[in-house]
């Protein structure tokens, strides 16, 4: 079964709005059987959107649409596919009667640019949205299926795990696709690529290598008429990869870096405290994503440079004044943020940022030092000198590292 994704706003076009929603949507269809043929922006033009979807009715099994279902006069999705195949829209009152109890309960009248909302074509019809003011639309003619989700991703995602993938499941069950994402770090991508050179190049079981700022992401992609078959289409590429990187792995699927590090510590109930010379809060930032992050994370120091640390009683380092940029006071940090701030494991990371280099290290080269009461890992990075992508790499490698140390913990 074949897709088309269309991301609609001008804002898309004009650079001011990143299409997330399109691949948020092209990562749910593989598993469904459904492929995605195209992912095309179109800005909220009436000439330009009825094109769009005339192109693809009877082409492909599916359509799917985010953006323009609001209110206003540049809200076009509805227009266009009545335009496309040739019905005309009317207003269904029980939904003006939702749309201004939806207003009531916000203590403001209705405005009557809402009534467009509750227009539907014969061919389609609504897709609640309990989250937002516009309903979607499922269409269906020519064989193609039209689905019209709203844009903001808080009204979509909803909408679509409750009222879009159950009925879409229902409409494809001939054909399953699986996929099984494994996470390394450490190991370059021409390495892997040589250690499980037999498993490219093949269409069913697929082995995709893609390089993140968390490492190599290796994506297994296999297609069956069953869930259990294509399980078995899996489970030996899993294996290799297993088997011949075994410690670069450290997370599955969904999983992030921070993810794993949190799941792990409470389920240990261990602690940590941070010293952060190089993220600008980017590490601490990740791991206050992880709800129920302030069960593990006693508490975090931020600093511009190495050589504001010594002034900080809290780290008790008032008699070493540098050099900074080595493994060595580096390792002394995350000692010392142990005892100081009584935790299971201190973080410390030093880095130069740049622009200028520091205590003539380079711009680039990271120090981490991770420790527990009886062990300690120390890791340097020479990085490219790019800002951003020094705070991830060092972020994420001292989380990897972390996350090693914790489970050699029992
Ligand atoms: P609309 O449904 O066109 O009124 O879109 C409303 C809002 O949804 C936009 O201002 C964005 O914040 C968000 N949005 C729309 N399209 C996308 C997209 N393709 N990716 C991410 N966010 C989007
Ligand atoms: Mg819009």
């Amino acid at each position: 079964m074949k897709a088309e994704i269309f991301a609609i706003g001008t804002e898309l076009l004009m650079g001011e709005l990143s299409d997330t929603n399109g691949s948020w949507i092209a990562s749910k269809l593989p598993p469904l059987g459904i492929q995605v043929d195209r992912i095309i922006g179109i800005g909220d033009d009436l000439e330009a959107l009825t094109a769009a979807f005339k192109n693809g009715l009877g082409q492909v099994d599916f359509i799917f649409t985010t953006g323009g279902l609001g209110p206003t006069q540049d809200d076009l999705t509805r227009e266009a596919i009545a335009l496309a195949i040739g019905e005309t829209a009317t207003v269904q009152q029980e939904v003006v009667q939702k749309l201004q109890k939806y207003f009531e309960s916000r203590g403001t009248p209705m405005p009557q640019a809402n009534i467009k909302q509750a227009n539907l074509v014969p061919s389609a019809r609504f897709i609640d949205n309990p989250n937002g003011t516009a309903p979607g639309w499922w269409a269906e003619k020519y064989g193609t299926h039209i689905i019209c989700m709203p844009g903001p991703p808080s009204e979509m995602h909803p909408m679509w795990n409750n009222e879009i993938q159950p009925k879409l499941q229902t409409l494809v069950n001939d054909e399953v696709t699986l996929t099984r994402n494994v996470k390394t770090i450490g190991m370059s991508e021409s390495a892997i690529d040589e250690i499980l050179d037999e498993y490219f190049g093949n269409e069913n079981p697929y082995l995709g290598i893609y390089s993140k700022a968390d490492g190599i992401h290796l994506r297994i992609i296999a297609r069956a008429s069953d869930q259990s078959s294509a399980m078995a289409l899996i489970e030996p590429v899993e294996s290799a990869i297993t088997s011949r990187l075994g410690d670069y792995i450290w997370g599955y699927d969904d999983d992030t870096p921070a993810l794993c590090v949190g799941r792990e510590l409470i389920r240990r109930k261990m602690t940590i405290g941070i010293v952060d010379c190089c993220t600008g809060g980017f590490l601490s930032d990740n791991i206050t994503q992880i709800p129920d992050s302030a069960s593990f994370l006693k508490g975090s120091i931020i600093a511009p440079t190495p050589g504001f640390l010594h002034n900080l009683q809290l780290l008790n380092l008032n008699k070493e004044l540098g050099p900074y940029l080595n493994p060595h006071f580096t390792q002394k940090v995350s000692e010392n943020i142990i005892e100081n701030l009584d935790t299971d494991f201190g973080i410390a990371i030093i880095g130069v940022l740049g622009p200028d280099e520091l205590e003539n290290t380079p711009v680039g080269q990271v120090h981490i030092s991770i420790s527990s009461h009886n062990q300690n890992k120390n890791v340097s990075l020479k990085l490219p000198p790019r800002r951003l992508q020094i705070k991830r790499r060092a972020s994420n490698t001292a989380l990897t590292e972390l996350l090693k140390l914790i489970k050699q913990a029992n």
